[in-house]
């Protein structure tokens, strides 16, 4: 996710000339943060793949929208959070938790075990028409 790659064809989401990248969102994948920005672990859509995308992915079927974005910045990670058991066997307490960054020395690093990255969309523009 970190190059851009588009999740389908595999080549770049971004866009000559303007450097937006193109980016399928449902509200299963997204988390809002501000009036044009939001998290998500879902990989970008370049613009040619769309069709083929929604065609062929069941969750995008419900309610999709494709955005561009100015930019995307890792932001944490979903995990699944341990911590030890009686006999130091690992004990889940935690499944699909957001794990920022930018959350210092916090004790969910200690047990995450991550699942997929999440990144920080900036300059969200809803693609009309
Ligand atoms: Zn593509």
């Amino acid at each position: 996710m970190d190059a851009m790659r588009c999740q389908v064809c595999g080549h770049s989401a971004v866009e000559v000339g303007s450097g937006r990248v193109s980016w399928l969102l449902t509200k299963a994948v997204f988390e809002a943060t501000g009036a044009d920005s939001g998290r998500t672990n879902a990989p970008p859509t370049c613009p040619g793949c769309v069709d083929d995308a929604l065609k062929q992915c069941p969750m995008l079927q419900d309610n999709a929208t494709l955005f561009t974005m100015a930019a995307a910045m890792p932001a944490g990670v979903l995990a699944d959070l341990y911590r030890p058991g009686r006999d130091l066997t690992p004990v889940l307490y935690g499944h699909n938790v957001f794990v920022p960054w930018n959350s210092g020395p916090a004790a969910h690093h200690r047990g995450a075990l991550a699942t997929c990255q999440v990144v920080h969309l900036h300059g969200m523009r809803a693609v009309t028409g």
